[in-house]
């Protein structure tokens, strides 16, 4: 029997897009509807892990086992470990973070998730600073100016300018795209730049520079900024932050680029304070560009689990939060981690060299639907159903609402819960608690 599943929600990117319509037949998803096409190639499902897998060291080849000896092996792997390592969580839902946190605190591990490789810096700056944010709605109703500094929403959240921030009519924008100025400020002439209506080009690595120059503008101090900074001529600083200072309400976007770049959440310090300055002159707010579509999640179960948003250390048998300390790739760099577990991330392919060295040598543990670079450096894999598609549970879009996602279709592996539960039991049992 074919069915229509209406308003889903789409389990790929950070805009988690809710007006999905899913084709369903016989418990098998054969058609989506309005999704681009990265979410639908999620949706409809694609190099899936069919069996749990083990093999007795990274040459050999796997051997399909069953979930029992999968979970056995993981949870002896876990157990043993004198500094484990859980790592991933930002393509599962707020329900399986719960239980992870659970199991790290279990063992005395550390948790860490993908934001430390994209936007943990600005976990670091929204501390000192906080954050003059918005909803994604207000941005639509309202926002006249659009800034997208270091972030390429055409390919990393194909519908965000669609459904949010540019094309879009609003209540008080009832002309879209035309009624909204879009400027691009990134290191080259991007695709999202190309739509732009203005393209500030900075050097590699000069964004500190370029917000420092603007905020001196802004304060009326334009006389101690020089001809150019960080490769922007002054006179397109000035027409810039007339812009800004001029819209009734502008929306800043920042991704990978101001945070992953020199300075990394300095970057960031510095730009949330050049929003809380134009709040002076007209309304501004700024908010990261999340990729994963409930790396947000994380944060938040984190949070209100540990005080902590993400790197936490239970080793002391409390928890300890020290970026530079205790991320994932501090402790793979120092080569002080002896085992790892990555669950819904994919470290194989977004961690620097030496992490992935490190990982190859240690015993590794993964749990995810997919067959992906991290499957290539583990010793026992477990997959599991697909949250968002075969799971019901909540989300956190890029914006920090919290939205609750319906299950397609019924599930043929078992789920991260199940599975995390399982070791967790094991794991107690096995270290005599
Ligand atoms: S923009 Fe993101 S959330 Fe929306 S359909 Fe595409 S991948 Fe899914």
């Amino acid at each position: 029997m074919t069915t229509e599943i209406t308003d889903a929600l789409c389990p790929f990117c950070g805009c988690n897009c809710d007006d999905i319509t899913v084709v369903v037949d016989n418990n098998r998803i054969t058609g989506v509807k309005h999704a681009c096409r990265v979410g639908t190639a999620k949706i409809m499902g694609h190099h899936r892990i069919e069996t749990p897998m083990m093999r007795a060291d990274k040459k050999s080849e796997f051997k399909k086992v069953s979930y029992d000896e999968a979970i056995e092996g993981a949870a002896r792997m876990l157990a043993m470990s004198k500094r484990p390592l859980l790592y991933g969580w930002a393509s599962a839902l707020c329900e399986v973070h719960k239980k992870g946190i659970l199991l790290a605190e279990e063992m005395g591990a550390i948790i860490d998730n993908t934001a430390t490789v994209c936007h943990g810096p600005s976990t670091l700056a929204v501390h000192e600073k906080g954050l003059p944010s918005s909803t994604l709605g207000q941005i639509k109703n309202r926002a006249d100016v659009v800034v997208f500094w270091g972030s390429n929403p055409v390919h990393a959240h194909p519908r965000h300018m669609g459904r949010y921030s540019v094309f879009t009519k609003g209540f008080f924008q009832e002309k879209g795209r035309r009624g909204r100025k879009v400027i691009v400020v990134d290191v080259r002439k991007t695709e999202t730049a190309s739509m732009a209506d203005e393209f500030v080009q900075v050097q590699q690595g000069s964004d500190y520079l370029v917000i420092s120059a603007m905020r001196a503008i802004l304060s009326g101090h334009a006389d101690v900024v020089p001809d150019s900074a960080g490769g922007v001529q002054k006179e397109q600083l000035v027409k810039l932050v007339d812009t800004l200072k001029g819209a009734k309400f502008c929306g800043i976007f920042f991704g990978m680029g101001l945070t992953q770049s020199i300075s990394r959440y300095k970057n960031i310090d510095n730009a949330i304070s050049l929003t809380t300055e134009l709040n002076s002159f007209t309304k501004c707010v700024i908010m990261p560009m999340r990729g994963h579509y409930n790396v947000a999640g994380f944060g938040q179960v984190c949070s209100w689990e540990t005080g902590f948003a993400t790197a936490v250390d239970f080793a002391r048998g409390a928890p300890y939060y020290n970026p530079g300390e205790t991320a994932a790739n501090d402790l793979l760099m120092r080569k002080e981690t002896d085992a790892a577990m990555i669950i819904a991330g994919d470290a194989g392919a977004h961690f620097p060299a030496d992490s992935v060295r490190h990982l190859a040598k240690i015993p590794v543990v993964q749990i995810d639907p997919y067959w992906n670079a991290t499957t290539e450096v583990s010793n026992i894999v477990i997959p599991v159903a697909v949250c968002g598609i075969e799971v019901e549970g909540t989300a956190y879009r890029m914006d920090g609402v919290s939205l609750r996602y319906r299950k397609m279709i019924e599930p043929t592996l078992s789920t991260d819960v199940e599975v995390l539960e399982r070791i967790t039991e094991r794991v107690k049992e096995l270290r005599g608690v």
